[in-house]
């Protein structure tokens, strides 16, 4: 499969560039499409084309913009699948999946944020503080921002971020991932067909560099960033040159904590997801699964048989359920993780390690292919345990279940990490799962299920694991300023000067 080269588009218009880059597949190694980069003439072209849309764009009755919106939601639905297979190439993820979350999810969203804003979602609020003075607030837009993608959910991305701040009215100029960037000129040519102003959601494509390039530019009022905690870092720093707002999700390295009195299949199942979807790849992964020593024999071997149904293959069969990696780059850090758990952490292997998964003969093992992994006997000081690895590695931290006070050191434990994007607990002890819940330092939490993420939920992370939320009310809080305003009807200025 070979894609057209792929321009960039901005003010409405595809734009190409002399410089390009591949895009490659990873299901095969072999070349998808050459992907027009931006240089800092097409950035900043791209930021001038959504300051010029920017008064049009956000003066326009919220009843208006939500109208364009949810014509834009209804062109992603139609074209669910064809977009799927687009993201199927590019991210290796089997259309299985892509078919029924990935444009599914970013639709949702865009969705809920359409009709949020046009019943009263960006109202601000009255205060009568004397009977002769009230205060208001109003929310106003921030102008023109940026939104910077990773590559593990690349449309989705794109509209977790461009809905919210459509649909408050700013304009965007987005950067996808340099490994994943097919999806953007799609999904930019779809809010046009809807009746999307030109300028208002624009796309440059490139690397770290033309993100820098957006981050560092002063017309950019805010940045809208999903990466690495590295990277976010370097992106928060350059963004507080000239105080843009930051949005940060970031990575994690979560907790999935099995309780003694946990149902045992649902409790493996919520580790597989937690696991195994998209190959690992997804940032809320639990992959420190905490196990109590009274059922981890059970535990084990239940992971065992339910792996059986984990089936790599043609990513196209709607059999599949497990593809290969992203890229090489990341094939090779997660290959690197796998060994350092077995030679240098010393963990025991209890599934998977290194080498390709068994595979159809009739699918190219040219991909990035890694085998689901299971390291059990794990603690708290391996690399593997402590690390993000961002891949379909499972780390089993058995606890001994048979001591007062084992709950509070497990919750001890869990917390013992520089980051706090996700957490869950498994029990039939209701109390003491919101009990454990209300202990964990992570922004996002579950009862007895594993990785669903709504457009009513809002999601980000504690620690360095991000700032600030996507999706649900909250989230559309992150595309606007507030304005307050206070006004006196009483013809007195209430100051200590009148009484002098
Ligand atoms: P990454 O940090 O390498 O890259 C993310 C984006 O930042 C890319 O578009 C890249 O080109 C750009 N970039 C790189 N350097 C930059 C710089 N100096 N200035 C501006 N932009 C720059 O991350 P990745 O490998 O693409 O994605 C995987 C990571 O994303 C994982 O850590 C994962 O946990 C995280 N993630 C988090 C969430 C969340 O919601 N919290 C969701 C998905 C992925």
């Amino acid at each position: 499969m070979k894609y057209d080269k792929q321009p960039l588009y901005y003010g409405g218009q595809r734009h190409t560039t002399a410089t390009t880059f591949q895009d490659i597949d990873p299901s095969t190694n072999q070349p998808l499409a050459d992907i027009c980069k931006a240089d800092q003439h097409a950035v900043h072209a791209a930021i001038t084309a959504a300051q010029a849309a920017f008064p049009v764009w956000s003066t326009m009755t919220t009843m208006e913009r939500s109208r364009i919106l949810l014509r834009a939601v209804a062109l992603l639905r139609q074209r669910n699948d064809e977009l799927a297979v687009v993201e199927t190439h590019d991210t290796g993820k089997p259309f299985s999946e892509t078919s029924a979350v990935d444009v599914v999810t970013g639709a949702d969203v865009l969705e809920y944020y359409a009709n949020l804003v046009a019943s009263g979602g960006l109202n601000g609020e009255t205060t009568q503080l004397r009977p002769d003075a009230w205060l208001y607030t109003t929310k106003a837009p921030l102008g023109v921002c940026a939104g910077i993608g990773a590559w593990n959910y690349p449309i989705q991305i794109a509209l977790w971020k461009s809905a919210p701040c459509l649909a408050a009215g700013n304009c965007m100029v987005y950067k996808p991932s340099e490994f994943t960037p097919l999806h953007a000129l799609r999904l930019a040519e779809i809010y046009s067909e809807a009746g999307v102003p030109p300028g208002v959601f624009n796309v440059v494509q490139g690397d770290g560099a033309v993100g820098g390039l957006l981050t560092s530019h002063p017309a950019i009022a805010k940045v809208s960033f999903t990466g690495q905690v590295s990277t976010g870092c370097k992106v928060a720093a350059a963004a507080a040159s000239n105080m843009k707002y930051v949005t940060m999700e970031l990575g994690g390295k979560s907790p999935c904590i099995i309780l003694p009195d946990a149902e045992l299949d649902n409790a493996v199942d919520g580790a597989m997801m937690a696991n195994f979807f998209s190959t690992g790849q997804v940032c809320t992964n639990g992959t420190r699964v905490f196990v109590p020593q009274s059922m981890l024999r059970s535990f084990e071997q239940r992971l065992l048989q339910k792996m059986a149904d984990i089936r790599p293959g043609d990513l196209m069969d709607p059999n599949t359920n497990f593809g290969p990696l992203v890229s090489k780059t990341h094939h090779d850090k997660v290959t690197k993780y796998i060994q350092h758990g077995i030679e240098t952490d010393k963990a025991k292997l209890l599934a998977g390690g290194l080498g390709k998964p068994t595979l159809p003969a009739t699918v190219d093992a040219n991909g990035y292919w890694v085998k689901p992994t299971v390291f059990t006997n794990c603690t708290d000081d391996m690399l593997i345990t402590k690390d993000e690895i961002f891949g379909p590695v499972l780390c089993i931290l058995p606890y001994a279940d048979n001591r007062p006070g084992y709950v509070e050191k497990l919750v001890q434990r869990a917390n013992n990490t520089t980051m706090g994007l996700a957490a869950g607990v498994f029990t039939k002890n209701i109390d003491l799962g919101h009990r454990v819940v209300a202990q964990l330092h992570a922004g996002i939490t579950w009862v007895n299920t594993w990785g669903e993420s709504p457009a009513e939920m809002p999601v980000g992370g504690w620690k360095m694991s991000g700032l600030g939320v996507e999706n649900g009310r909250k989230g559309l809080d992150n595309w606007v300023q507030n304005k307050s305003t206070l006004v006196e009807m009483g013809g007195a200025v209430a100051t200590s000067f009148s009484k002098l």
